[in-house]
């Protein structure tokens, strides 16, 4: 068996121990006679597997009792139209800040449900800056300020959690959860697909401050009340099970290895060698202004673009996968989320130097 660099966006690389472990308990899990994928998500067994991926998480993240963690599906897309059906609360609408195709897709569905106040955009840079906090142009009546987190295809990270004052902040954060500690108090709600940072695609992670729940605008499926959800403990609906059943795993890894101080420390450490070679050489660029570049999203460009596929072919070669950038950005992307070892950017590093050494 050999296992690649998988540099891949999402879905993306999971800890080997992790499918180690999976694979160990796949016909048999601790006794029971069953695969997770086989049991009733109301037996005692996946209830005891539930509870404990949520106090995984809760430990990991610091959530406050105050918030609920819900278990849903749909991903980030469906949670760009649950948001609005849940969060708008009356208001009219909704501070959007713009900085990438994520931004602009949550912006686009939020439009279906109330109005949507663009406050900032980074449009003019290309999507390459965070537009200044004191050039957002926030309306004090909005039910909340929509956020993206990470833009996973263009690179651009928030450094901290922007002060938006009483107005509840909502996050996407889909490609940056539980790569490094937040402050959940911040947010009124965060949410993120598992399956970039967390597990397999499927499950979605919604972390929302309680006081916010409870009015759904009526045309709300009842399965994306985030109410229903909560008082029935992300059972409503057949949860993703299997899905649950890996992410508690994640989580259990990210605990052992140190929780999410320790997981910041080792993305700063592989983001600085990729980003330090990127600044040294004129063969490669980051797009991204310094300031905002993302710790898991790394994308890049190669001096002349009719070398890309020759570098991605080699990279292949040598065991690194998925490194090709998004279409509508092109170039290169390196995602390194929690998963990727040191080693894989050591590897790839060392790949490109290779490469400039042949074609610079
Ligand atoms: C991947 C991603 C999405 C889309 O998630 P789906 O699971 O396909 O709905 C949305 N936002 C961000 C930031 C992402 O990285």
């Amino acid at each position: 068996m050999t296992r690649v660099f998988n540099f891949s966006a999402g879905p993306a690389a999971l800890p080997e121990p992790v499918l180690r472990q999976a694979a160990e308990e796949m016909l048999d899990w601790h006794g029971s006679g069953m695969s997770v994928m086989e049991m009733s998500h109301r037996g005692r067994e996946f209830i005891a597997i539930a509870a404990e991926a949520e106090s995984l998480l809760r430990q990991l993240m610091a959530i406050p009792a105050h918030y609920k963690v819900l278990f849903m599906q749909g991903g980030a897309i469906a949670e760009n139209a649950i948001v609005p059906m849940n969060l708008l609360r009356g208001h009219a609408g909704a501070d959007y800040i713009d900085t990438g195709e994520w931004s602009k897709k949550s912006i686009q569905e939020a439009r279906k449900y109330g109005r949507v106040n663009v406050a900032a955009s980074a449009a003019d840079s290309g999507y390459t800056t965070i537009p200044p906090r004191q050039t957002w142009r926030l309306d004090p009546g909005a039910a909340y300020v929509h956020i993206c987190s990470n833009e996973t295809i263009g690179g651009v990270e928030y450094p901290d959690a922007p002060d938006v004052g009483a107005v509840p902040l909502v996050a996407d954060m889909s490609s940056s959860i539980l790569s490094r500690p937040v402050d959940v108090t911040k947010y009124g709600a965060l949410y993120a697909g598992a399956q970039k940072n967390i597990g397999p695609a499927g499950l979605t992670i919604v972390v929302v401050r309680e006081d916010l729940i409870g009015q759904a605008l009526s045309i709300t499926p009842s399965a994306f009340d985030y109410k229903t959800v909560a008082d029935n403990e992300s059972m409503y609906n057949t949860p993703p099970t299997y899905a649950i059943y890996i992410a508690g795993l994640v989580f259990k890894w990210l605990k052992d290895q140190g929780g999410l101080v320790a997981m910041e420390a080792h993305n700063r450490a592989k983001a600085a060698l990729l980003y330090d070679y990127l600044d040294r050489t004129a063969f490669y660029r980051s797009p991204v202004a310094r300031d905002c570049r993302s710790l898991m999203n790394v994308p890049f460009k190669l001096k002349d673009d009719a070398l890309d596929a020759a570098f991605l072919k080699g990279a292949e070669e040598r065991g690194m996968v998925q490194l090709k950038g998004h279409r509508s950005v092109g170039g290169m992307r390196a995602s390194l989320y929690n998963a990727m070892p040191i080693a894989g950017v050591q590897a790839l590093v060392a790949y490109m130097q290779e490469f400039e050494a042949r074609h610079g």
